[in-house]
């Protein structure tokens, strides 16, 4: 069955995203635009994905994530099938973040809601750094813990895979590639991969309409997770 996905959405939480990301305003803004499943992918970390999740209940799929910046400056969404692994996830890279104060007049809010979307805290490191780990060792993270790494925007000029190593490593066994959107020539240089786009939303009105469809045997996070692992599952 095909459902439609936004899988790269930026909550208040990043601090390049408006303030009014707030969990309830995406999980109200996805269903309006009639999505079947969302991921909440914030630079660094994931302290709003609970909320969105409670908010969400069984109206929308959430599936836990986070937008990872490795060492060499390139953007990995990594994505798990359950709430406590991104957690345990998340417990174990802030140990390899930088400690910069974020500026907000400069730089933007950081913050943590709850499914009232009060503000609960707010994150003191600037999120938009780059963690001291590289690619592969972010990879092997997220398998350790049963989830799945898809490189973001490799279409981009900055912060993508190929615009920083300048190819795709092949013993990282990517299955799916993220585009900023459809782009046919990229596309042509990236064959033997799956496709995937995504809004990066930062502000709720980028959210996708129902315009990006996978295939999934059914409606549910494992699904989600075994399409972009990119299994096939009769
Ligand atoms: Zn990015
Ligand atoms: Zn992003």
């Amino acid at each position: 069955m095909k459902i439609a996905v936004d899988l790269h959405i930026h909550s208040a939480l990043s601090p390049c995203a408006d303030d009014d990301m707030t969990p309830n305003n995406i999980v109200n803004m996805a269903i309006l635009k009639g999505l079947d499943a969302i991921a909440i992918t914030d630079h660094n970390s994931c302290d709003n994905v609970e909320a969105v999740m409670k908010i969400a209940g069984g109206r929308i799929l959430v599936l836990p994530g986070m937008e990872v910046q490795t060492r060499e400056d390139v953007h990995l969404l990594c994505y798990f099938e359950d709430i406590k692994c991104l957690l345990d996830f998340d417990a174990y890279i802030r140990n390899f973040m930088p400690q910069v104060p974020n500026v907000p007049h400069i730089f933007g809010n950081q913050y943590i809601m709850d499914e009232n979307d009060q503000i609960i805290g707010k994150r003191e490191d600037l999120l938009l750094s780059s963690l001291d780990l590289s690619v592969e060792e972010v990879v092997q993270l997220v398998l350790q813990r049963g989830g799945v790494v898809v490189p973001a925007h490799v279409n981009r000029p900055s912060y993508s895979i190929i615009s920083q190593l300048g190819f795709i490593p092949k013993n990282l066994a990517f299955s799916v590639l993220e585009f900023s959107k459809i782009d046919t020539n990229y596309t042509i240089y990236s064959q033997g991969f799956k496709h995937i786009y995504s809004s990066d939303a930062h502000q709720l009105g980028q959210i996708l309409e129902r315009e990006m469809l996978i295939d999934v045997y059914d409606v549910s996070l494992a699904a989600i997770i075994q399409w972009l692992k990119g299994l096939t599952v009769i």
